[in-house]
């Protein structure tokens, strides 16, 4: 065979590889959901929505990621296709503003505004720390990079007029975090998420837990600087030895999907959570309160289009 035949048959057979690569990664036809760690509420919701859409035809992959601000980061690349952000961060990437200063970040839109999450932050019962005001000095994880635990630790230190010099702050996840507690590595940390909390559980019959309030001026500062705040108070008992109730403030989470998904998947997921909310329910810790109201961005054509069928029936 003469030489440019070999030739021309190689680049054959590499354009057929790579056209048979791309069919059958094509094939594959799942979209990837963006959720945060094991052990929150988020991954939890992820697992049990990909069962109910399974039934549906609509395949999830469910991927890990350190939260809000990473998830979207990546739904924005399109590298997840749906994904689970906390309202004042999903403002922030929206606009470019705080920490998305001068990089808007979009190509989504919404499907449904799902619960409550509190700000909680945690220490151990016998730590002696009663109040933010006791973190001076200590040891606390803010949360991993690019979660919206680390926003709120920040914005709470900083309405207390904590600075970052007064306590040696630790950036881990929740799990991460709550083991570091355990061990006494750590004196306290910050986990913006759903009550009750698994993780928050677990550590409360192991160790015994007290939860610190944002009460008074710094809540007030808190809720009047930044739009997305709302006072939440976590209710008395919603972890072992927790007599009392624990005022803070809290934040709703939203699922959002990329805009390249198509119109009658969306319509089909937001149909999907919302006539199978008391399955997805039974599946989490946290009482689901889904609504398409007071979401910083638009709402995906598919979701709307659900909202509009259901008001005129
Ligand atoms: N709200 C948290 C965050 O964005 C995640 C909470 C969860 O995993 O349930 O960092």
């Amino acid at each position: 065979m003469k030489r440019r035949t070999k030739q021309v048959i190689a680049v054959v057979v590499v354009l057929a590889v790579l056209l048979a690569l791309a069919y059958f990664g094509q094939s594959d036809r799942s979209m990837r959901f963006g959720t945060a760690r094991i052990g929150g509420v988020y991954y939890t919701f992820g697992k049990e929505l990909k069962e109910i859409l399974s039934s549906e035809g609509v395949k999830l992959n469910i991927k890990e990621t350190a939260g809000s601000a990473a998830n979207l980061r990546l739904l924005s690349g399109n590298t997840i296709q749906l994904a689970i952000a906390q309202t004042d961060v999903l403002y922030d990437a929206w606009t470019g503003t705080a920490l998305f200063e001068g990089e808007k970040l979009q190509g989504y839109s919404a499907v449904a505004g799902l619960y409550t999450e509190a700000c909680q932050i945690v220490t151990a019962a016998d730590s002696g720390i009663q109040s933010i005001r006791d973190l001076q000095g200590k040891k606390i994880s803010i949360g991993e990079k690019e979660s919206g635990t680390e926003q709120n630790a920040k914005q709470i230190l900083l309405a207390y007029e904590l600075t970052e010099d007064m306590l040696e702050e630790v950036s881990m996840n929740y799990s991460e975090a709550a083991e570091a507690l355990e061990k006494g590595e750590i004196d306290a940390f910050f986990y913006t998420g759903g009550a009750q909390s698994a993780m928050v559980d677990e550590l409360a019959q192991k160790i015994g837990l007290r939860l610190l309030s944002v009460e008074g001026k710094e809540k007030e500062n808190l809720l009047s600087s930044y739009q997305y705040y709302f006072p939440c108070t976590i209710p008395a008992g919603t972890y072992l030895g927790q007599d009392t109730e624990v005022e803070t403030i809290g934040v709703r989470p939203v699922l959002l999907v990329s805009n390249k998904v198509k119109k009658d998947v969306v319509r089909k997921i937001t149909k999907a959570l919302y006539q199978h909310v008391q399955e997805l329910q039974a599946g989490i810790p946290t009482k689901l309160s889904l609504s398409e109201e007071e979401i910083p961005v638009p709402l995906h054509k598919g979701a709307e289009e659900y909202y509009n069928s259901v008001r005129s029936s």
